[in-house]
C-alpha cells in the first residue's frame, strides 16, 4: 500500500502536476458539472441523474499572451447560489426566476492567477465562460484559439444547420445563418466542412435531448460556430476568414479582464427542457436602459407577396389601411423605398399612418463593404454620423423601428456593428429588427429595444421557390425546436394567399393549411410580427381565419411543450395573460392522430378547435375536455390545429 501510494506521488511529481478535480451540482442536485486540470490540461463533463450528456471535453484559451490551454492548475473554487428574477416581455417568457449555482474555478499558469472559469449551472442548463487577467504590463490579448469542446455520448444523432461559406449566395451575402437543417444524422460530419450554425441540437441515443448554444455576445468578442473534430467531439469555432469581404480577423480581441461570451448547455429527458429554456437571457445583463417604453404587436408586410415593385406609395397606403382594419400596430417598409417613395413622401405616409394608429418600420441595407447587396437606402447605417442623422429622421417622422439587412458574418467588427446599431436606435426610441443576419445572442436582455432576427430559412424562400413551399411545413416543425428557443426569430409568415404573388393567381402555391397560418402565429414567437397576409385576405381568407390572425397576441407570459419531434410534428401552449394557445403542426405524411393532456384547462370546460380535415379544409368547432383533462386531435399533412378555451 505504502509502496503503491510513493509511486502514486512519484508519477503525479513526474508529470508535473498533481491533479485537480472539482464537482458542483444544480441547485435540485439532478445536474453535475465535474472540472479537472487532468495533465495541466482543463476539462469537464455534465450529467444528469448520474447519466452522463457531455463527456470529458476540453476548456481553455489559447491568447498571444499565454497558452491557458495547458500547463494550468485549478487552485479553488469558489461556490454560491445566484437568485435572480427579470422581466421580459420580448421573449417565451414574461416572467423568469432564475436559479442557478455559480462555480468560479480559479486558474494558474506559472504560478500566475491567468484565468477562471466560471460555470453557472441551474436545473437544466450548464453556462460557462472565461475571465482572463492582464499578465503584468499586458492589458490586451489576442484569443488565437478558443478549446472549449462538447464531446456527446455513443449513440447521439444530430439536428444541425450547417454553417454555409462566406461571400457566396445572392450577392455575395452569406453566411446568412438560413441554410437547411440535416435531421437524426449521426455525429462525425462537419456539415459542408464549415461546421454549424448555432444552436445545435443532440439526442443522446434514448438518454435525452442537448441543446448547445451561445450568448452573451457582442462587440466585445466574435460570434461562434460548432465545428466537429471527430466522432462525437464538437468544439467552439471562430469566423471564418472570408467574411465580412475578408475585413477583420477571424480571432477576438479581449481589454484585460475581461469575460467571453457564454456556452450554454441545455439537458433534458425529453423536449421540454430545450424548448422552455431561458439559458439566453439568464445569464446575460442589460446593457443600457430603455430610451422609452417599447411596445409591441403585429403587423403588415407588402414585400413577402408583392415584392420589390409594392414599396411605393399607393400600396404602402393600402397596407396601412389594411393594418388599420386588422386593427395592427405597424406596416413594414420594404427595400428601395428611399427612391419609390423618396422621404418627403415617407413624413407624408407617417402621418397618413399616425391618423389611422398604424407605425412604420423601415428596411435598410447594412452595407457598408461586405457584400455585394445592392438594394437602397445604403450607406445609412454603417458609421454613426450617417446613422445618427437618419435616426434623428426617424425620430421626428415618428418611424417605429427598422430591419436592417445583408451583415456580413461573425467577425469581431460585425459584432460591433449590430451592437452600435441597437445603442443609436435606442438615442432615437426606435425598435429594431435584423435580416440576413447572424442569431442574437441575449440581445432580447441585453438591448431593450431589439426585437427580432431572421437567422433562418425564413419566409422569403416560399416565395422565392416551390420546394420551400414544399418543405414547409417540415422546417416549421424544426424552428420551434431549435432557432427559435434561443432567440425571437422573424420569419414574417401566416400567409392566408394560397400563391405568392400580386394576383393570387400564379407564383409558387402554398401547401399548407389556413389552420397551419394560425397555428404558426403561436408557435413562432417574435414580440413584433409582421404577417405574410394580404389586403385581399379580408375578402379571401376564411372570416375565422382573420378574426384570429386580429387576436392573437405577440407576447407570450409562458410556453410548455406539449408534444413533438423535430421535423415531424409540434405543440406547443403558450399563455398571454389568463388565456392559453395550443398550437399544434405536423409535417408527417401519415395524419398526426394523438391524445393530448392539456391541464392548463379545466376539467370538462368547453374549448374552441381550429382544426383541419383531410383536404386541408378547416374548420372551427367546439370539444369537450374530459375528466383527465385530456382532447383527441388529428392533423393532416401540412395542415394544424389550435385549441383555446
Ligand atoms: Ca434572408
Amino acid at each position: 500500500m505504502k509502496k503503491l501510494s510513493v509511486c502514486l506521488v512519484l508519477s503525479l511529481f513526474v508529470s508535473g502536476l498533481l491533479a485537480s478535480e472539482r464537482s458542483f451540482n444544480s441547485p435540485d442536485g439532478s445536474l453535475t458539472v465535474t472540472v479537472t486540470d487532468n495533465g495541466g490540461q482543463l476539462a469537464y463533463s455534465v450529467t444528469k441523474q448520474g447519466t452522463l450528456f457531455i463527456e470529458s471535453s476540453p476548456l481553455g484559451l489559447v491568447a498571444d499572451l499565454d497558452d491557458l490551454s495547458k500547463g494550468v492548475t485549478l487552485t479553488s473554487a469558489d461556490e454560491k447560489r445566484i437568485t435572480d428574477s427579470y422581466q421580459l416581455k420580448t421573449i417565451k417568457q414574461s416572467q423568469v426566476n432564475y436559479e442557478a449555482t455559480e462555480a468560479v474555478c480559479q486558474v494558474e499558469k506559472d504560478g500566475r492567477h491567468a484565468m477562471d472559469v466560471i460555470f453557472r449551472i441551474s436545473n437544466r442548463d450548464v453556462a460557462f465562460r472565461y475571465r482572463v487577467y492582464p499578465k503584468k504590463d499586458t492589458r490586451v490579448c489576442v484569443v488565437k484559439e478558443e478549446k472549449s469542446g462538447f464531446s456527446l455520448p455513443e449513440g447521439t444523432t444530430t439536428f444541425l444547420c450547417p454553417q454555409s461559406k462566406p461571400m457566396g449566395g445572392f450577392a455575395r451575402t452569406s453566411p446568412s445563418y438560413e441554410t437547411s437543417y440535416t435531421l437524426d444524422e449521426p455525429v462525425g460530419k462537419n456539415g459542408w466542412g464549415e461546421g454549424y450554425t448555432f444552436p445545435c441540437l443532440f439526442k443522446t441515443a434514448d438518454k435525452g435531448w442537448v441543446l448547445i448554444s451561445e450568448t452573451g455576445t457582442d462587440g466585445g468578442y466574435v460570434g461562434c460556430r460548432l465545428l466537429n473534430q471527430q466522432g462525437g467531439s464538437y468544439r467552439i469555432g471562430f469566423p471564418q476568414p472570408g467574411e465580412m469581404n475578408g475585413i477583420g480577423s477571424v480571432t477576438p480581441a479581449l481589454s484585460l479582464p475581461a469575460a467571453t461570451p457564454w456556452r450554454t448547455i441545455t439537458i433534458g429527458t425529453t423536449l421540454q427542457d430545450i424548448v422552455e429554456t431561458t439559458v439566453p437571457w439568464d445569464v446575460v445583463e442589460p446593457k443600457y436602459a430603455a430610451s422609452k417604453e417599447y411596445t409591441y404587436g403585429k403587423g403588415t408586410w407588402s414585400w413577402i407577396i408583392k415584392m420589390d415593385s409594392s414599396c411605393n406609395f399607393n400600396e404602402q397606403k393600402n397596407y396601412i389601411d389594411f393594418a388599420a382594419a386588422m386593427g395592427y400596430r405597424s406596416v413594414l417598409i420594404d427595400a428601395l423605398w428611399d427612391v419609390q417613395i423618396g422621404y418627403p413622401k415617407m413624413e407624408e405616409l407617417a402621418r397618413y399612418g399616425k391618423s389611422k394608429g398604424v407605425g412604420i418600420f423601415l428596411w435598410y441595407n447594412s452595407n457598408g463593404s461586405w457584400n455585394d447587396a445592392p438594394q437602397s437606402p445604403i450607406g445609412k447605417m454603417d458609421r454613426s454620423a450617417a446613422r445618427r442623422k437618419e435616426m434623428a429622421w426617424m425620430q421626428k417622422t415618428g418611424i417605429l423601428g427598422i430591419k436592417v439587412d445583408f451583415f456580413g458574418g461573425d467577425k469581431q467588427p460585425m459584432m460591433q456593428l449590430y451592437e452600435d446599431i441597437l445603442t443609436d436606435a435606442n438615442d432615437f426610441g426606435l425598435q429594431v429588427i435584423f435580416h440576413g443576419c447572424t442569431l442574437p445572442r441575449g440581445w432580447e436582455r441585453m438591448y431593450p429595444n431589439y426585437v427580432a432576427s431572421e437567422a433562418v430559412l425564413a419566409s422569403e424562400n416560399l416565395h422565392f421557390g416551390q420546394g420551400a413551399c414544399d418543405n414547409e411545413a417540415k422546417c416549421g416543425c424544426i424552428h420551434p425546436f431549435i432557432r427559435n428557443t434561443v432567440g425571437s426569430m422573424d420569419f414574417g409568415g401566416s400567409t392566408l394567399n394560397k400563391y405568392y404573388s400580386a394576383d393570387n393567381k400564379r407564383g409558387t402555391v402554398r401547401r399548407t393549411s389556413d389552420v397551419y397560418a394560425l397555428a404558426t402565429a403561436v408557435l413562432f414567437q417574435s414580440s413584433v410580427q409582421h404577417f405574410a397576409m394580404a389586403p385581399n385576405n379580408l375578402e379571401d381568407a376564411p372570416e375565422w381565419a382573420i378574426s384570429f390572425m386580429k387576436d392573437v397576441p405577440t407576447t407570450w407570459d409562458e410556453v410548455r411543450f406539449v408534444d413533438g419531434y423535430p421535423g415531424k410534428y409540434v405543440i406547443f401552449a403558450r399563455r398571454s395573460g389568463g388565456k392559453w394557445y395550443v398550437a399544434g403542426i405536423n409535417a408527417d405524411e401519415k395524419p398526426l392522430k394523438t391524445r393530448i393532456s392539456l391541464p392548463m384547462f379545466e376539467p370538462k370546460s368547453a374549448l374552441t378547435v381550429y382544426s383541419d380535415d383531410a383536404s386541408l379544409n378547416g374548420s372551427v368547432s367546439t370539444l369537450k375536455q374530459n375528466k383527465k383533462q385530456q382532447v383527441a386531435i388529428e392533423i393532416p399533412q401540412n395542415g394544424g390545429v389550435v385549441i383555446m378555451q
